[in-house]
């Protein structure tokens, strides 16, 4: 096999042919930068494989590629796009099983309660932007006698999509919509995680888009990301990663005036009013944080528990927790909990666990690394959950992403809102409570773009995603504002016969 394709034995025993080069107009090529991203998995500290990494000319030689693909793809019927689309959907279904064992590989994300989950988001949202293609509409406007415009919804053109590791399926898959408003794309993975969106890449060719239309590549945010955002001819950034570097590609991008939507870090806070049914707050405080190993932009992070039922709360937190998150390895009958996905979060969230217990937090859970022999060698880190923490806790005030809870109590309901709003991010918040009518007031004071009222983190393609102050800027994705945010408004102006 050339070293496009490497054959791999994932634990569980499923082989398939990964491919490893560059995906660039339909077909696998190596990279002439001859940089490799070397997979490790995280369950065992052990490289799985090396990809090609993308330099700034491999990059050039995708741009092309999409560039020239663009007129065809945006003229293209919008009922041919749809069919596209959901035949791309119905392949990943059929591949829903070896898609989710090697992203269970790659990521540490548990096989059978977590991967194969990304697999069907992606599956979701091809069907869903699918049945947009073919309604992407404008308007009339009437402009006085004899005048009027109309707009239409046009494709931006070449589009660079950069994904981060802790969802690389689903987040890719959010980026898909690029491709549904008639946009061409260069996809470029995180670097701890190159492999699921690398197979999928086949699935384009097979399900028949036209070569040039989605590149998918590995490489360094440094290196190839940066290549993305600064090519004159990528004419829009979609981004979903940390807020340093939302940071920094919004100022390259700004360079040459080019749109990016940005989708960054959280503390998501969780509110438990005293009149909350405690049982489903509990389950849904603990999906929100230690679902996906904590690595959740929207991970809820931060909780304020009424002080009436506050050390009930704990109580039953942490005994839903040990009965209902059980940790192991990815491929183990039943476990919830893997590994983080490298050695570098590791270290991080360790830290960050040393700093909240350095200040005073008290340990309800976990707080440590697991005594299973057969886990020491991978990234694992148990369930945390922290106690009587206070606002200038760095475990509060940072993004940990990571599983770790931190908990206080509040007493009045402006405390409760005062203490969510006190965060430099802003993306999400939920919050529990039987009162209709306080569950809306506090909703509506909370300062982030999207509020779950007795549910947390929570996502629906139909419904828009994203935050405000350090978690993102204006645009959103998902539903309707995320296919628009691929497409800008024409107008044209029509004179039916006044003179100048
Ligand atoms: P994390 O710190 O959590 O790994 P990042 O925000 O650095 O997350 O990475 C998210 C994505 O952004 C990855 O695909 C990464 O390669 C890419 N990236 C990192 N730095 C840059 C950059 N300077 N320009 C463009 N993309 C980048």
């Amino acid at each position: 096999m050339s070293d496009l394709f490497v054959e791999i034995t994932c634990p569980n025993g499923q082989s398939y042919k990964q491919p490893t080069g560059l995906f660039i107009n339909n077909e696998f090529v190596a990279a002439t930068s001859g940089e490799f991203v070397e997979s490790i998995n995280p369950a065992t500290g052990k490289p799985i494989c090396k990809v090609h990494a993308a330099g700034v000319e491999d990059i050039d030689k995708a741009v092309k590629a999409a560039k020239a693909a663009f007129p065809a793809w945006k003229q293209m019927d919008g009922c041919e796009r749809r069919d596209l689309l959901l035949k791309l959907a119905a392949l990943v279904e059929r591949d829903r099983d070896i898609l989710g064992a090697l992203e269970a590989n790659d990521s540490g994300k548990p096989k059978d309660s977590n991967a194969v989950y990304d697999v069907d988001e992606v599956v979701a949202l091809l069907k869903y932007v699918a049945g947009w293609a073919d309604k992407l509409e404008g308007s009339v406007i009437p402009a006085g006698p004899n005048k009027f415009a109309y707009t239409i919804r046009e494709p931006i053109g070449v589009v660079g999509c950069i994904i981060p590791f802790n969802y690389p399926l689903a987040m890719f898959g959010w980026k898909l919509t690029a491709l549904a408003a008639g946009n061409c794309a260069i996809f470029k993975s995180a670097e701890q995680t190159p492999l699921s969106v690398l197979y999928f890449a086949q699935l384009f060719k097979e399900a028949g888009f036209p070569p040039g239309v989605a590149q998918v590549v590995s490489g360094f945010g440094r290196v190839a990301g940066d290549a993305l955002v600064k090519h004159p001819d990528v004419q829009k950034i979609a981004f979903t990663g940390s807020t340093a570097t939302g940071r920094v590609i919004q100022k390259v991008a700004a360079d040459y005036l080019k749109p990016v939507t940005l989708e960054c870090g959280g503390k998501t806070a969780l509110l438990v009013f005293d009149d909350a049914d405690l049982e489903q707050a509990v389950k849904w405080t603990a999906f929100g944080i230690f679902y996906n190993m904590g690595q959740i932009c929207t991970g809820s992070s931060r909780a304020y528990v009424h002080e009436s039922i506050y050390e009930k709360f704990l109580q039953e937190l942490k005994a839903h927790v040990i009965a209902e998150y059980p940790q192991g390895l990815p491929f183990e009958d039943g476990v919830v909990v893997g590994p983080q996905v490298s050695k570098a979060q590791y270290d991080k969230i360790l830290n960050y666990i040393q700093s909240g217990k350095d200040q005073g937090a008290r340990v309800v859970l976990g707080g440590k690394v697991p005594d299973r022999k057969d886990l020491q060698d991978g990234y694992f880190i148990e369930p945390t959950i922290f106690a009587d923490v206070k606002q200038d806790f760095k475990i509060v005030e940072e993004e940990i992403f990571g599983p770790v809870i931190s908990i206080a109590k509040f007493n009045t309901d402006e405390e409760a809102v005062s203490l969510a709003n006190d965060s430099i991010y802003a993306l999400g918040a939920a919050l529990f409570t039987k009162d209709i009518t306080r569950a809306h007031l506090v909703a509506q004071q909370l300062e982030s773009g999207m509020v779950w009222i007795n549910s947390n983190n929570d996502s629906d393609v139909r419904i828009p995603f994203g935050g405000n102050k350090m978690s993102g800027n204006e645009t959103r994705e998902l539903g309707k504002f995320g296919i628009e945010a691929f497409t800008v408004a024409k107008a044209i102006h029509v004179n039916l016969g006044n003179k100048l």
